[in-house]
């Protein structure tokens, strides 16, 4: 029987979908090829921004045209927090909030019997109160699509609440995979054949404070770097109160953890800081960035800003712009503000205009690439050790890869190169996004 999975938003939720197809492979399906019909259609959707729910609707009935036979399944953080606007699409079979997503495949197996799916009458809902949930539910995968540098989800929920922020209430609170089965998996990537995997979670910098015995972030990295189970692992996204000295200290020594650092910063105004709940100053996240490139001026610091927050006044965007552009960080992730029904902050009365958010987001885009620019050019004519990915670059047709402080580098090379770790000398910038280099 073949079946097709639709994707939307963040790591983790790749995580997961990489897991339910890994199931259903085990258990014989076959992922439908592109244009072919399929018995089953899970839709994994995202609902962290308005953006984001809309093209969930539209994956949902775009599934449902595709494959008018196809038993239909909708799941994911919009199919836990809004399952009654879902409801009302016709066609969908059943509708899984995120708290009994990892039962998917038991689920589709049981209603199976000779090769046909038992169609319940009107769409079920499976869908218990998430923030009830304690334990970490484990959906194994020994791959992350075709990703060279599979996802390994470590960590899900949140017990923060940002003000503008949904996600706590599709994940619930924040729990983590115990230690050793955190080595296992790495165990199990290194033996599938990777050399890198990215640690993801909700709330990583929050792992394992749930476990009993209690343990914490700092506690797994060194618990990781001791066993050395794999040759790279990159730290997915950290908030900046979590990213502790010996943290970074260790990453920083340590030749297994790329030296690669993504936090979440959201505003550089302290006003808007304390609106959004977020715990932490602009001057802490300053010195914070500053301590990491005196410890490691060649690690690469990503950072996350939301724009146009309510009451973000033109003074308060200046003060965000002002705050990056001083400090050396590589690479920018911009998000418009968006509210969202349920949180605090799409309550506020300050909203601001669609235009104004719209045209700060792009100085700040504007901003990202200087910033990356400057950091790349850094390392012309420099030697770096490059992760050959499985897909060649579109435009120029070479081979393309990572370094461990996120550099994109464009080598000439064969395809046997491909997931091997290769010494690239950097030659010049390409774009904004790469740099050319010679083997
Ligand atoms: S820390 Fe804040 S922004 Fe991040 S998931 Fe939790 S509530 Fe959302």
């Amino acid at each position: 029987m073949k079946y097709a999975l639709t994707t939307l938003g963040c790591k983790v939720n790749q995580c997961e979908s990489a897991a339910m197809a890994q199931s259903l492979k085990e258990a014989g399906w076959v992922r439908a090829q592109r244009n072919e019909m399929a018995d089953l259609c899970i839709i994994n959707t995202c609902t962290v921004t308005r953006k984001a729910s809309m093209q969930s609707r539209q994956s949902i009935r775009k599934a449902i045209r595709a494959n008018p036979d196809a038993f239909i399944v909708v799941t994911g953080c919009y199919a836990q927090t809004e399952p009654d606007i879902i409801k009302k699409i016709a066609g969908i079979n059943y509708i899984i909030g995120n708290s009994d997503k990892h039962r998917i495949p038991e689920i589709i197996i049981s209603l199976l019997s000779s090769n046909k799916i038992n169609r319940p009458p009107s769409p079920l809902l499976i869908h218990n109160d998430i923030s009830r949930s304690r334990s970490f539910k484990h959906m194994p995968a020994s791959a992350c699509g075709n990703r060279t540098r599979p996802f390994l989800k470590i960590q899900d929920g949140c017990d923060d609440f940002c003000t503008y922020c949904i996600v706590p209430y599709a994940r619930g609170r924040s729990r983590s995979m115990p230690p050793e089965n955190v080595l296992k998996s790495i165990e199990q990537l290194k033996k599938a054949g990777y050399r890198e995997t990215v640690l993801t979670g909700i709330h990583l910098g929050r792992y394992g404070l749930d476990l009993s015995p209690p343990t914490d972030f700092f506690g797994l990295l060194k618990h990781i770097h001791d066993a050395r189970p794999i040759e790279r692992i990159r730290i997915s996204s950290i908030e900046p109160c979590e990213l502790s000295e010996e943290i970074i200290r260790l990453v920083t020594k340590s030749d297994i953890f790329c030296n690669h650092f993504h936090i979440p910063l959201q505003s550089g105004d302290d006003l808007v800081l304390k609106k959004m709940h977020r715990p932490y100053t602009s001057s802490f996240f300053r010195e914070l960035i500053i301590k990491i490139h005196q410890l490691n001026p060649d690690a690469a610091i990503g950072v996350d800003t939301l724009i146009g927050f309510p009451g973000e006044t033109e003074a308060a965007f200046e003060n965000t712009y002002t705050l990056i552009e001083k400090l050396p960080v590589a690479y920018l992730h911009v998000f418009p503000f968006s509210p969202r029904e349920g949180t605090p902050a799409c309550r506020y009365t300050d909203q601001l205009h669609p235009q104004v958010i719209k045209a700060r987001c792009q100085k700040m885009r504007e901003l990202g690439i200087d910033k990356k620019t400057k950091f790349y050019s850094k390392f012309t004519g420099k030697s770096v050790e490059v992760l050959i990915e499985e897909k060649r670059d579109v435009k120029t047709g070479r081979l393309k890869g990572i370094t461990s402080n996120y550099l994109t580098v464009l080598p000439d090379g064969t395809d046997d190169l491909k997931n091997t770790i290769a010494k690239v000398r950097i030659d010049k910038v390409n774009d904004s996004d790469s740099l050319l280099g010679k083997l």
